[in-house]
């Protein structure tokens, strides 16, 4: 049973309503609860005001709010306030590797920086593994078990926060995936470039089972690809630089509440 029990606040600000604010117990139950989840650069934070602990519970915040950036909280945990509920929560979100991983219908290409893009939540690890298995499920099926698997790429980076080459992808909650290519390219996830769903060597049916399956597994808030046949079909939605991959963010899970009090 997770469990964090509070005297006051933490974080960002000073005292509310009678309640202490930044007690060095408190501030130290925070971090190590924040350490446990896989934020483990606070490690070494001694005082409930240092910028890198505000900053990390604002990535946290903006993770449970479903953001794609990391500056949306107030970088303050309230006595039983929501983002005391999801630290203490069963199912609080963990920060986790995902570069290089393979998974069932899925492979991390780690052909980039770690540091900017293999990082990610528990929770989308979680959906993809669910998707993954889902279009193998599919792929085999339909006879196809030689359709590529879903190319993962870029998510978040190495402490989330500010992802370069991307707009978002700050809080473990994005990924970009590369297209699926025909025989005989079907282990590769060549950049097709401006146009790319209009490329002949694009693998559309390997896609279609792809997006099928991140649909109705993911959770997705909303699936970019500019292909407009999957966008007819309600597969995804138009985006500006998104003719050559997918970008999917999930929501968050419902919270299963832990004992804050
Ligand atoms: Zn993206």
């Amino acid at each position: 049973m997770a469990t964090l029990l509070l005297g006051g606040s933490v974080g960002a600000g000073v005292r509310h309503a009678g309640r202490p604010h930044n007690q060095p117990e408190d501030v130290a139950k925070v971090r190590d609860r924040l350490v446990e989840l896989g934020f483990d650069w606070v490690r070494t934070i001694v005082r409930g005001d240092e910028r890198e602990f505000i900053r990390t519970i604002k990535l946290f915040q903006s993770t449970c709010a479903g953001s794609g950036t990391a500056d949306g909280g107030d970088g303050r945990v309230d006595f039983c306030g929501n983002t005391h509920r999801w630290l203490a929560a069963e199912n609080a979100p963990q920060w986790k590797e995902i570069f290089g991983f393979i998974g069932t219908g899925w492979q991390s290409t780690a052909d980039f920086r770690k540091d900017n893009g293999g990082y990610c939540t528990n929770w989308l690890l979680s959906v993809l593994g669910d998707a993954g298995f889902q279009y193998q499920a599919f792929c085999i099926l339909n006879r196809a078990p030689d359709y590529p698997p879903m190319w993962v790429r870029e998510c978040s980076p190495v402490r989330g926060g500010d992802a370069a080459g991307h707009a978002s992808h700050e809080t473990g909650l994005d990924v970009d995936m590369r297209l699926p290519l025909l025989p005989p390219n079907t282990h590769l996830w060549t950049d097709l470039g401006s146009r790319g769903y209009a490329d002949p060597r694009f693998h559309r049916s390997a896609a279609r089972y792809q997006l099928l399956a991140i649909n109705s597994s993911m959770n997705p808030q909303l699936v970019y690809f500019n292909d407009p046949e999957f966008i007819r079909d309600r597969l995804c939605r138009n985006y500006r630089n998104h003719d050559q991959h997918y970008h999917i963010r999930i929501r968050p899970p419902a919270r299963v509440e832990g004992t804050y009090r």
